[in-house]
């Protein structure tokens, strides 16, 4: 049977997929089963920050794997330790909680945010405020999170101490607030949701506003984190100071981990067995990580991202389908006449591996991508919406 068919005969389907099995790649390249060649501005949805199979990430990680590739949380780990002491500093964070994926770490961060709150002011105060719009993973608990309709179904019952608000106007928030409200959860640009920044006075204000009232703050930079926007994180941009940062994606360069970070104030709030995963700061994936964030958190290299963003948001202005570009850093929104997903498939049959959110095309490359590559892509796209017209 071909990989197609195996597919559709053993795997659940929870994805639609494009028709293309990729089985190779290098940098900014993939490679599907017949050597035909894709340009990929899509990165696995932001995970691999390097870009395919980049060179010193490949050695990072494989030498940790012939050195000890596992050891459970039982006992210390360099790589663990090294990792966070990097993600702490940079981001002048206290403590992280190192997990498996975006969703676990939000996971986390929900845990801490409410056990806070229980430790200070005893039972009740325990509900979280989100955006609508938000996308913050697929587990019951974040599911319930997501500030979306269409993922409250199936499968109840969801978990309680949630409320939705849309982002953008104080009074709203101050109207959702009460004193059983302890912590407010977002994203500072919402991917899945369609590539939507966030107002930086809204975001200033409502940091102010929730620090004021003892409201933790929890940004999930799941995918904005790690150098996509030109910082090392989004809030960096943002002059704003989380009490709760998440990150996932880009943060292992294509291996699984997620990374709960939280403030100084609190930092004791999580004691031994309250909290736990196996496969949690894996030697590995920490290795892998390691060698990204020492490559990201360069400060010539993120002004490059955002250098090379605004180049690309140059060449996508000059489209005449394209009607605007929401932009930070490497992480694109492409507002486009026509239908995105329909356009998005069309590029990929011609070479070009991009994805969507929302009604927007959305481009979100390897941090690595050269000019050229990037001009490369937006050759294609723009033959493409000819094409599609
Ligand atoms: C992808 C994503 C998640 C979920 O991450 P997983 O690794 O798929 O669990 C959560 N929040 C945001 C903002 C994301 O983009």
């Amino acid at each position: 049977m071909t990989t197609k068919e195996l597919d559709n005969k053993y795997i659940m389907h929870t994805y639609g997929r494009y028709d293309v099995a990729l089985v190779s790649g290098s940098g900014v390249t993939a490679f599907d089963e017949d050597g035909r060649k894709y340009i990929d501005v899509s990165s696995g949805i932001g995970v691999n920050s390097l870009g395919y199979c980049n060179e010193g990430w490949v050695e990072a990680v494989t030498k940790q794997a012939s050195t000890i590739q596992h050891m459970s949380n039982y006992f210390y780990s360099p790589q663990a330790s090294a990792l966070a002491e990097k993600l702490c500093k940079l981001t002048g964070m206290a403590k992280v909680c190192f997990g498996n994926s975006g969703a676990e770490a939000n996971e986390c961060a929900i845990k801490i945010a409410r056990k806070y709150s229980f430790d200070k002011y005893g039972e009740g105060r325990n509900e979280i405020i989100t955006l609508r719009n938000s996308f913050h993973g697929r587990t019951v608990t974040t599911l319930s999170a997501t500030g979306q309709d269409v993922f409250h179904n199936f499968f109840f019952p969801f978990t309680e101490g949630f409320k939705y608000i849309e982002a953008g106007d104080m009074s709203v928030l101050e109207n959702a607030v009460s004193g059983k409200t302890c912590a407010v959860m977002l994203e500072l640009i919402q991917g899945e949701g369609g590539v939507n920044i966030m107002d930086m006075d809204y975001a200033k204000a409502l940091f102010d506003f929730c620090a004021e009232r003892d409201i933790l703050v929890i940004v999930d930079e799941v995918q904005t984190g790690v150098g996509r926007t030109g910082k090392l994180f989004a809030f960096r941009n943002y002059g704003v100071k989380p009490d709760l940062v998440t990150a996932a994606k880009g943060l292992g360069g294509g291996l699984p981990i997620g990374a709960c970070l939280c403030n100084d104030k609190l930092g004791g709030v999580m004691t031994p067995s309250t909290h736990g995963t196996t496969f949690g700061a894996n030697p590995v994936v920490c290795a892998g990580a390691n060698y990204v964030i020492d490559t990201v958190s360069k400060e010539d290299f993120l002004d490059e991202v955002e250098a090379k963003g605004a180049y690309l948001e140059g060449l996508l202005r000059k489209l005449p389908e394209v009607k605007n570009v929401r932009r930070m850093g490497l992480m694109v929104g492409i507002e486009i006449d026509g239908d995105a997903h329909d356009i998005a498939a069309k590029c990929v049959e011609n070479g070009l591996l991009i994805i969507t959110a929302k009604d927007v095309l959305r481009m979100l490359p390897p941090l690595t991508i050269k000019r050229e590559e990037l001009k490369e892509a937006v050759s294609i796209l723009k033959s493409t919406l000819k094409e599609c017209k």
